[in-house]
């Protein structure tokens, strides 16, 4: 019999109105647990209980607030291996990219619990004589936070951590896929003593219990990471009842490479941010933009190195690409496929279905050429391990063919001049430029997010996370 896992509800860990079943994309035989799945009732009463933790939570004690952001970032810190393991069995990553992940998701709290004493306003001179002008943040009330299935552990705490650190409180849904980090994460917050009702737990379907959270007017935020479509429906409902939104959604991150590039780098970055973590991450390069006079040599270079990574069981050591997350994304990977050839790119590496020694969804990670930047390859969003070369004549063509995109997260160059990467820098349209980095892999301290069809409202994470979590009071006294 696989464990029950439970939702969170007011500091209760209550049974779902029914149950989902967790299985590890690197064996479909294993099951990682099963879940508790909402329904709306229930997902009313956690959003009745986090209304009813507000008033104390927003005006209790910000020492005891950063404590228990703090003894939460060090127990996930403590247990890296442990919940690492966990994400890359529920999800399919490397176990080293699962451990990094966990560790991220630790070094986000502790880095939130400073912001919780760190919080500061500003006082002004009024334009009338004598007055006094204070201008003050506070928590925007109940948040709900809804979660996609590619970074199980990291996206959950970058929500998380900031809603509680500025005084929200929170009902969190994670996705159906990989509810188990999510869940180690509330089971840690109840272990740090935050007071119940403060954080709720709410595993179950998008449709259900995040169409609920959406919809309900005592959320007075939604912040969502997931796709394109969902986000801008969600977004539809949120705004029509005026509650704060944050969306992050996709990307078609472009990675420009140079005649002048270092070409051990460039295929360095361009294999890492293409394809790590399955390439299934939103900031994942997904359009390798070269000039001609490299082309042809880093063409070669990164077919060499995809043929020597190894695609197997994330957990078994040694593992460079672990499984696509399910079968319905192996399905869109490879449909991809089909219409990049049809659309006529050469598919010069990878693409192939692999049998390993436990039954998942594997594939070769694929590299197309000859693709354009009217192709579907180069506009849609994949998100698998696939990937299409444009070729370019020059520094400025690059740039518009990078540019030329409904996107805007993350845009990379790799590059040995100054003068072409302060350009870059300057005019690629994105919210996060790489020089000489993969666009994929970011710090867990500073903004991020995007603009065009990535994004939707204020940056999370770092700093700029306060401008979501909380709301501007500017005070005006008199003697
Ligand atoms: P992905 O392809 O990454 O799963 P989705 O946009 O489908 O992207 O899902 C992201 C998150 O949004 C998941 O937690 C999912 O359950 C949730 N979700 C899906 N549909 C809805 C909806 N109609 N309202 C609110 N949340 C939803």
């Amino acid at each position: 019999m696989a464990e029950l896992f439970k939702n969170l509800i007011n500091g209760e860990w209550l049974a779902g109105a029914s149950v989902s079943v967790n299985r590890n994309p690197s064996d479909t035989s294993d099951v990682v647990g099963e879940y508790a799945q909402a329904d709306v009732a229930q997902t009313r009463t956690a959003i009745a209980a986090a209304g009813e933790a507000f008033g104390a939570w927003s005006t209790g004690s910000i020492q005891e607030r950063a404590n228990i952001l703090d003894r939460a970032g060090n127990e996930i810190i403590a247990r890296k291996d442990e919940l690492g393991a966990l994400l890359s069995r529920e999800e399919g990553k490397t176990l080293p990219e699962g451990i990094g992940e966990a560790m991220r998701a630790g070094q986000i709290f502790k880095f939130f619990a400073g912001e919780v004493v760190r919080q500061s306003g500003e006082k002004l001179a009024s334009v009338r004589p004598g007055v006094d002008i204070e201008i003050t943040r506070e928590p925007v009330g109940v948040v709900g936070l809804i979660t996609p299935w590619n970074f199980p552990i990291a996206i959950p705490a970058w929500k998380i951590a900031p809603a509680l650190a500025y005084g929200n409180t929170v009902v969190c849904k994670p996705a159906d896929l990989v509810p188990g980090c999510a869940w180690a994460i509330a089971d840690i917050l109840v272990r740090a003593s935050l007071p119940a009702g403060v954080f709720n737990l709410v595993m179950g379907r998008g449709s259900v219990v995040g169409e609920t959270m959406v919809n309900h007017p005592d959320v007075a935020a939604i912040s969502f990471t997931g796709s394109v479509s969902t986000g801008r429906a969600l977004a539809a409902k949120a705004i029509a009842r005026m509650a704060k939104v944050q969306l992050e959604m996709g990307g078609k991150n472009p990675l420009v490479v140079l005649d002048d590039a270092d070409l051990a780098v460039a295929v360095n970055v361009a294999v890492q941010g293409s394809y790590f973590s399955t390439g299934q991450r939103c900031t994942a390069s997904s359009r390798l933009i070269v000039t001609e006079g490299i082309h042809d040599r880093f063409v070669d270079a990164v077919v060499e190195k995809l043929k020597s990574l190894k695609v197997d069981n994330a957990l078994t050591p040694g593992t460079d690409i672990g499984p696509v997350v399910d079968q319905s994304q192996l399905d869109q990977d490879m449909k991809y496929l089909e219409i990049g050839k049809a659309e006529g790119a050469t598919l010069v590496v990878g693409g192939e279905r692999v049998q390993r020694a436990t039954e998942g969804f594997y594939m070769a990670p694929a590299l197309f050429t000859g693709a354009t930047n009217t192709m579907r390859i180069a506009r849609e969003e994949i998100f698998g391990p696939v990937t299409a070369v444009l070729r370019v004549k020059n520094y400025d063509e690059a740039l518009a063919v990078a540019n030329d995109t409904e996107f805007g997260l993350a845009s990379g160059i790799v590059t040995t001049s100054l003068k072409y990467s302060s350009h870059f820098k300057r005019h690629a349209q994105a919210g996060m430029v790489m020089v000489n980095l993969p666009t994929a892999g970011v710090d867990y301290h500073v903004p991020f997010g995007g603009r065009k069809g990535s994004s939707y409202g204020s940056r999370e994470q770092g700093r700029y996370a306060a401008e979501f979590f909380t709301t501007v009071k500017t005070a005006y006294t008199a003697p």
